[in-house]
């Protein structure tokens, strides 16, 4: 008997027809003994629903009340899922994120895990029942209903399988895996069959959002194995675990591709020591999350700096943080654009592969994509392009790295 964390995405239970045949692919697991716990997210498309609503309501919601929203998406799906469980003839109890004891930090919408309690869930387990826990959410310790950020019902189910010390930890999709690029971008891109946690901790902070990055961090620091695999077939997925030797053979696992933010140019500031910290300790009081930096070659005393922000934080920019900047660096040249994306190579071989960004930039070149900014690490190369050259920007590093042919390396 294997205890087994299984969580099914929006789109696995986006109808009534599909809420049911993830209830006929629990209770199999069910019926042969395993203890199953399943995390549900929300019926596809309704968390988006719910924040446009909001919206109509109220410019800027108060985020203690989208987090009350929001959660009920969670709420609706664990209960159908219950009672499709119910129609089988298996035993199964649902439960809200809190009811779990799922207990968070008191930050609104992107609130992080504390603590879990798992004596509800394990009592439901030992009466013989499947637990269906609501994904996304918990509770913080005013008892206030949190939710986990975007995608969050991933770390759910990482930190249930932590916490439960699960044998299995499964992420269903409509995805048979992880893939070398977006599938939807790039037709011949390959399923990954195995993965390190910090390429797709990588990954998924770069945009390929078929995980959310902070369960895949959560997974890292406590050492889950995970699989992702599809909702529909009982083809294996894609692992995601523990770096071995082997994985570094091949230099480049995946390209990335992140549409969600823009460019801010600040021109003509003073190049004199300390100007960048005193720009950026100014974004930072506002909490804008800046990716990317270029200070270029100072001319005649001044320079320009660039930087890229989260697209959703753009408004805030552009209305009193700018103003703020004017009057902190004495400078009237601020622009934005929206018009760019953030196309990223990654792979572990990088540390011992050489040449990788050459490669990558001569297929840029080749293909006529002009490079506004370049970021590397140690595992990756990230370059902002202009958005209507993202889609060829992938597909032409895909084909440049040979990611379209399987290999060894993948095994
Ligand atoms: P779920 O609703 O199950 O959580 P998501 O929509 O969050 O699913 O993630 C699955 C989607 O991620 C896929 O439909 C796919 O289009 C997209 N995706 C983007 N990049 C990749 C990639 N490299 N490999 C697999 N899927 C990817
Ligand atoms: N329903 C939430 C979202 O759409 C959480 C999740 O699906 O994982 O982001
Ligand atoms: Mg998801």
């Amino acid at each position: 008997m294997a205890r087994i964390v299984q969580k099914y995405g929006g789109s696995s239970v986006g109808d009534t027809e599909r809420m049911k045949r993830v209830a006929q692919r629990v209770k199999q697991y069910s019926d042969e003994g395993h203890q199953v716990v399943v995390v549900v997210s929300a019926m596809s498309g309704t968390t988006d629903q719910l924040i446009a609503q909001a919206k109509e309501l109220h410019d800027n919601p108060s985020e203690r009340e989208m987090d009350m929203l929001l959660a009920t998406g969670e709420q609706q799906s664990v209960a159908f899922l219950a009672m499709a469980m119910h129609g089988y003839g298996c035993k199964a109890e649902s439960f809200t994120g809190a009811q779990a004891g799922i207990e968070t930090d008191g930050v609104h919408c992107k609130a992080r895990i504390k603590n879990i309690d798992p004596e509800r869930i394990e009592r439901s387990l030992e009466k013989g029942n499947v637990v269906i826990v609501a994904g996304f959410q918990g509770a913080s310790e005013e008892e206030l209903i949190t939710t986990l950020g975007r995608g969050g019902s991933d770390l759910t189910a990482v930190a249930l399988a932590a916490a439960l010390n699960a044998d299995v930890c499964r992420i269903y999709s409509d995805v048979d895996g992880v893939y070398t690029a977006d599938p939807r971008i790039v037709p011949e891109a390959q399923k990954i069959d195995r993965i390190s946690h910090e390429e797709m901790l990588e990954m998924a902070s770069l945009g390929t959002k078929v995980m959310q990055a902070r369960a895949i961090e959560f997974a890292r620091n406590f050492d889950v194995e995970l699989e992702v695999r599809s909702s529909e077939t009982d083809e294996p997925g894609t692992l995601i675990t523990r770096e071995s030797e082997e994985m570094e053979d091949k230099a480049v696992h995946g390209i990335s591709l992140d549409k969600d933010e823009a460019k801010i140019t600040i021109s003509r500031v003073p190049d004199t020591p300390g100007i960048a910290a005193r720009l950026f300790q100014v974004i930072a009081d506002s909490s804008v999350n800046v990716d990317l930096i270029v200070q270029n070659v100072s001319e005649q005393g001044y320079t320009d700096i660039s930087c890229t922000v989260p697209e959703a934080d753009l408004p805030r920019f552009e209305t009193d943080l700018a103003e703020k900047i004017r009057t902190e660096l004495n400078t009237d040249e601020i622009t934005s654009d929206k018009s760019i994306a953030k196309v990223s190579v990654v792979g572990v071989g990088m540390r011992t592969h050489s040449g990788i960004a050459a490669t990558a930039f001569q297929a840029l070149a080749d293909a006529d994509v002009n490079i506004k900014m370049i970021a590397t690490s140690e595992i990756k190369i990230s370059c902002v392009v202009p958005l209507d050259d993202a889609s060829k920007a992938v597909r032409t590093l895909h084909q440049a790295f040979g990611l379209a042919e399987k290999t060894s390396g993948d095994e």
